[in-house]
């Protein structure tokens, strides 16, 4: 869909990332993905009268982490307010978040357009909040038609960041996204798994004539659950409003859900206004206060992030800024060329079989780096019997995908497998003999000077010595 260029859209976003304790926020149940249902709830997040809340510290200095990694500010006091509304996903009847002091304020989120250029997307703030728990609604409830709910998520720690209304186009949402996710990796604080809802993203929509500098009525749109569905999503109502207004229409804010089966959106309930939450400062908590030190502490404990990391491969490894920007993508990638290149120092060798042969490998798999069966050293390994010789390039390939097939060494592979490289003279010269006796012409051609003809009789020999002659 090509952009209607009479309006401009305007985007801002508001996602939340699960932060990846242990423990819920505010209690010691579990926090992890997938358990059955309602097993791991306690009174606290059932919110049952009498039971008292306790902040969970690593949740505080996970939050810190991403917001001094964004260049935002850590409020010195933040305040943890009710935001009370009712649903049957949240036993207690409210939830409890940040209202008017959020644990952290501004910062960007700066990434690159496809072109190349540098888009920086301002941040308004970052608040810790619980989460809910989730309603399952079956697609065939047959005669006894009910919704069922599963309150293990209720408590689970979630940041959410909350962007300017900066981002001018549905891609740009996408690749706001994609890096906010890559910088939650590379802090180690969230998983970013959108399909387990770990990473969930509501986006506000509105558009404005070209030209135009207040802004328009803005819908909000959730229910995105990939990269792909957000850009979708926001392209979809970008559309529906440019239609709306040209035929005399009138945006009005309202929540939209995205069905992703139909590809629209359709209104789900009417915008609440922030006075219909009746927030109130959270009675049970202090107001948590957070020092210099502790901020001077997490602030030295960061990661070097994805950008970061690519200037220093070129500069460290000599690779081009092309393969150092896919190979810090995510940090296990990153961290998988590293140790690749501490076992077998030639960067740019590593570099080109990640880029190519890996990498088709994980999409073929449908894994990420992290389940790879070939480990860093293995890798290393298969690289310096290509470097030493002993294989040839051809078989290399082979090598590596019985590597995967069969979780066997390289080494192992080539020594069981009689795939040593043939380098010996006497046997490539009698190949050779033979090849010049079988094709008498092409031989004649070459004496008479038309070299081109040598490309013939190399492929010839590595064929019939089953890709292994030294070409
Ligand atoms: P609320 O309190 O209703 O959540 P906020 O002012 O906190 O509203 O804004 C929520 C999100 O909506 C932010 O990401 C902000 O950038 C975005 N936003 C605000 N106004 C607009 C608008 N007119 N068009 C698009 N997005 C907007
Ligand atoms: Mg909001
Ligand atoms: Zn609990």
């Amino acid at each position: 869909m090509t952009p209607n260029p009479h309006y401009e859209p305007v985007i801002g976003l508001e996602v939340h990332a699960q932060l990846s304790t242990r423990s819920k926020i505010f209690c010691g149940c579990s926090a992890s993905f997938g358990a059955e249902p309602n097993s791991h709830t306690c009174p606290v997040c059932l919110g049952l009268p009498g039971a008292l809340p306790v902040l969970n510290r690593q949740a505080v200095e996970y939050a810190m982490r991403l917001i001094l990694a964004v260049n935002g500010e850590v409020r010195r006091e933040s305040v943890f307010a009710r935001k009370n509304y009712f649903y049957p996903d949240l036993p207690k009847g409210y939830q409890i978040s940040q209202y008017d002091k959020p644990i952290g304020e501004g910062g960007e989120v700066v990434f690159r357009d496809d072109d190349g250029t540098i888009i920086t997307i301002g941040l308004i703030r970052a608040h810790l909040e619980e989460d809910a728990g989730k309603s399952f609604h079956p697609e065939n409830p047959g005669a006894d038609p009910a919704t069922l709910v599963d309150v293990n998520r209720c408590g689970v720690p979630l940041l959410e960041i909350v962007s300017k209304p900066d981002i001018r186009s549905a891609h740009h949402a996408s690749l706001y996204m994609q890096k906010l996710r890559q910088t939650l990796e590379y802090l180690e604080i969230c998983t970013g798994n959108m399909e387990e809802g770990a990473l969930r993203c509501d986006a506000n929509v509105s558009i404005r004539k070209a030209g135009e500098t207040a802004f328009g009525t803005r819908t909000e749109l959730k229910n995105m659950n990939s990269f792909r569905s957000v850009e979708r999503a926001i392209a979809f109502e970008i559309e529906r409003q440019i239609a709306l207004v040209e035929s005399g229409g009138a945006v009005i804010q309202e929540t939209l859900l995205w069905d992703e089966k139909t590809q629209t959106a359709h209104p789900m309930r009417s915008k609440e206004e922030s006075s219909d939450y009746r927030y109130f400062p959270e009675p049970d908590l202090l107001p948590l206060h957070i020092d210099n030190a502790w901020i001077a502490r997490v602030r030295a404990s960061l990661p070097e992030l994805a950008l970061s990391r690519a200037a220093r491969l070129v500069r460290e490894h000599g690779i081009p800024e092309y393969d150092a920007t896919v190979l810090t993508d995510s940090k296990p990638l990153a961290d998988y060329f590293e140790a690749t290149v501490a076992a077998f120092p030639e960067p740019k060798k590593v570099s080109n079989w990640i880029m190519t042969e890996v990498l088709r490998a994980l999409k073929d798999r449908n894994q990420g780096i992290a389940e790879f069966p070939i480990p860093p050293n293995g890798l290393a390994e298969l690289l310096q019997l290509v470097e030493g010789g002993a294989i040839s390039g051809t078989v290399a390939k082979d090598v590596f995908d019985s590597m995967l097939d069969t979780g066997r060494s390289a080494k192992e592979i080539v020594a069981a497998e009689g795939l040593t490289q043939i380098s010996d003279d006497t046997a490539l010269i009698a190949i050779i003999d033979n090849l010049i006796a079988a094709h008498p012409d092409q031989a004649a051609e070459f004496r008479a000077g038309k070299h081109r003809v040598l490309g013939f009789f190399v492929g010839q020999a590595m064929k019939q010595s089953g890709g292994k002659a030294n070409p």
